[in-house]
């Protein structure tokens, strides 16, 4: 008998396909009455026409949001959400466009609908993270986390295949990290098995059939599991080198937890016996298998090809052995240079 506290999943979630219809019902649930809609530049479109949908409800859009939550981009939007007379945000996008509903929610106490396009997996946690002056600081409260996150397969129907294999792989590392984390439970690691487990049977068949919506819907779900175990877990090496790699040298992110996740997985199964299902998931090696999985999507497998070179192997190595977090695994200097330069060379871990 292993002791754990499972804290509840704290988010109501609409899951299925063309469920962004239910927006409304939604925002109404949860008392909101005029919504500011978020998205990128180049889903503003889809943003006007969620808009056009909510009619009354809608307070308007607002179609900055940028990569990393920029403390800039955050101040305008809460100034058109103050302009606008919203009382609550509903945000459609990928991880940058929630990471921007996270950011303005926290600030003005207000409900957060998150809908997400891509797998990236921050609609279910309570982690921001926000730039300011090109430095990255991430942070975890209860007010974070959205309210209500609806997923709509429909919506990711089009997301560019390279993109999709890239945000998968960055959802399995939440998933692969949710495993062995110090506060895993249970339920959490029932998640994430599942979760790897879809992912597994989806993403091979995703180059050539990039619209199945039964494709589309596996990986949509894992992802969903993806984030939520990551919302009540401590995060380990993986991403605290992403973030390094990410942040420090100015890396894309999903590309940089997709190159990265075989190599810290791989290195981690060697310090627990956790990762042992996952072994057993992809053929007998958990770096082995994550990465041919990787490889066989077409997913970028090497950093030097982010234009990281070897001197900053030297700089990452160092950054990463700044702030002590626990890991199943201990690991010096000479490890995690070891294992940033297999990625660097895209080597397939055994
Ligand atoms: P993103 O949100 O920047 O999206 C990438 C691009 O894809 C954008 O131009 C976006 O408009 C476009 N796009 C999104 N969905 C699309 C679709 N269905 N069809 C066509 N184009 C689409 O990238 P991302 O990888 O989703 O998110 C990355 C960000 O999320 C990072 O800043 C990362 O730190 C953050 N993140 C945060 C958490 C958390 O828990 N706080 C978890 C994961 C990721």
């Amino acid at each position: 008998m292993t002791p754990f506290v499972f804290p509840g999943i704290l988010t109501r979630v609409v899951f299925g396909r063309g469920t962004l219809a239910q927006t409304g019902d939604e925002v109404a649930r949860l008392g909101g009455k005029r919504a500011l809609v978020l998205t990128t530049p180049p889903q503003a479109e889809d943003g006007a026409a969620l808009a056009d949908r909510l009619g009354d409800m809608a307070a308007g859009t607002f179609t900055e949001a940028a990569m990393h939550t920029p403390v800039e981009v955050t101040a305008r939007a809460i100034a058109a959400f103050d302009a606008a007379g919203a009382d609550c945000v509903v945000s459609l996008g990928g991880g940058s466009t929630i990471g921007l509903g996270k950011a303005i929610a926290t600030r003005k106490g207000c409900d957060h609908v998150a809908i997400p396009t891509t797998y990236a997996g921050s609609e279910m946690t309570d982690i921001l993270g926000e730039t300011e002056g090109g430095e990255k600081t991430t942070r975890r409260d209860a007010s974070i986390r959205p309210e209500t996150v609806i997923y709509d397969v429909d919506l990711t129907l089009g997301l560019p295949v390279e993109l999709s294999v890239k945000s998968a792989l960055n959802a399995s590392a939440h998933a692969i990290e949710a495993l062995y984390a110090p506060d895993a439970n249970p339920v959490t690691s029932l998640m994430s098995l599942e979760a790897l487990r879809a992912i597994r049977d989806a993403l091979p068949g995703l180059r050539t059939a990039p619209k199945d919506p039964e494709i589309r819907g596996q990986l949509l779900y894992g992802a969903w599991l993806c984030s939520t175990a990551l919302g009540y877990v401590a995060m380990s090496l993986h991403h605290k080198l992403a973030h390094v790699v990410g942040g420090s040298f100015d890396m894309p992110h999903a590309d940089t937890h997709a190159i990265l996740l075989p190599h810290t997985a791989g290195f981690n199964a060697g310090g627990t016996d956790a990762l042992d299902p996952v072994a057993d998931l992809l053929g007998g090696s958990v770096g082995g298998g994550l990465w041919d999985l990787a490889r066989d999507a077409g997913a970028p497998l090497r950093l030097a090809d982010l234009g990281l070179t070897e001197a900053d192997l030297d700089r990452a190595s160092e950054i990463a052995l700044k702030n002590k977090y626990e890991n199943p695994r201990p690991f010096d200097r000479e490890d995690i240079r070891g294992l940033l330069q297999a990625a660097w060379e895209g080597r397939r871990p055994a």
